[in-house]
């Protein structure tokens, strides 16, 4: 998407580590305008997918989610990332290692919230190694829900997450898709 790849070239900023911060419009500060027509563009991508619920996790993907949700007319539901071990039986749970943080979350979703009745859209706001994605999925799995395609904002397409959820069939649609970034020139996939 032009419109995305011009914003990040503008104010995206190549960070120690392989992150790319886009804290001005995205992760920290959002421009709702402009996140509102990345979640318009999701809706083109998806409408005819069936959709009924948005699948996301906290804390960066719920904002995209919710903007685009708007155009699906459908809820979002988030994982969360839970602080404890403890997790009792109500909950799907996955366990998801941060790119950013360097730690494993155990991510939950309440049961109530994702059934088999679901056809689900993951959101996330960037994809590195997919395993924020293949939790989100694996959680899809055990609810017997139908992931019907992932929407995300920035793929990091080198570092293959993008790669292997295709590989397990997923639909993954990302606004702009990142070639490289080395030595802080970022270069986009056409
Ligand atoms: P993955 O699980 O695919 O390795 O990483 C995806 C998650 O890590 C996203 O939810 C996002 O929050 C975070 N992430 C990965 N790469 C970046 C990056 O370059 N910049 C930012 N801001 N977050 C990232």
């Amino acid at each position: 998407m032009k419109m995305l790849e011009d914003r990040i070239l503008k104010d995206g900023i190549v960070a120690q580590g392989d992150v790319l911060k886009v804290s001005s419009f995205v992760n920290h500060q959002i421009d709702v305008p402009f996140m509102c027509k990345l979640g318009e563009e999701f809706y083109r991508l998806f409408k005819d997918s069936g959709i009924n619920k948005i699948l996301t996790i906290e804390a960066s993907g719920i904002g995209i989610a919710c903007l685009a949700a708007q155009y699906f007319g459908v809820p979002v539901v988030f994982a969360k990332k839970s602080k404890t071990s403890n997790i009792s039986n109500d909950v799907y749970t996955a366990k998801v290692p941060s790119f950013t943080h360097g730690n494993i979350s155990d991510i939950v979703v309440t049961k109530d919230f994702l059934t088999k009745d679901d056809k689900v859209l993951l959101i996330d706001d960037f994809l590195a190694n997919g395993c924020a994605l293949l939790g989100l999925k694996a959680i899809c799995d055990e609810a017997g829900a139908e992931v019907k395609g992932a929407g995300i904002v920035i793929e990091k397409a080198y570092q293959g997450g993008g790669d292997k959820l295709r590989a397990q069939g997923v639909r993954v649609e990302s606004l702009a898709m990142i070639e490289s970034m080395e030595d802080g020139k970022i270069v986009f996939r056409k």
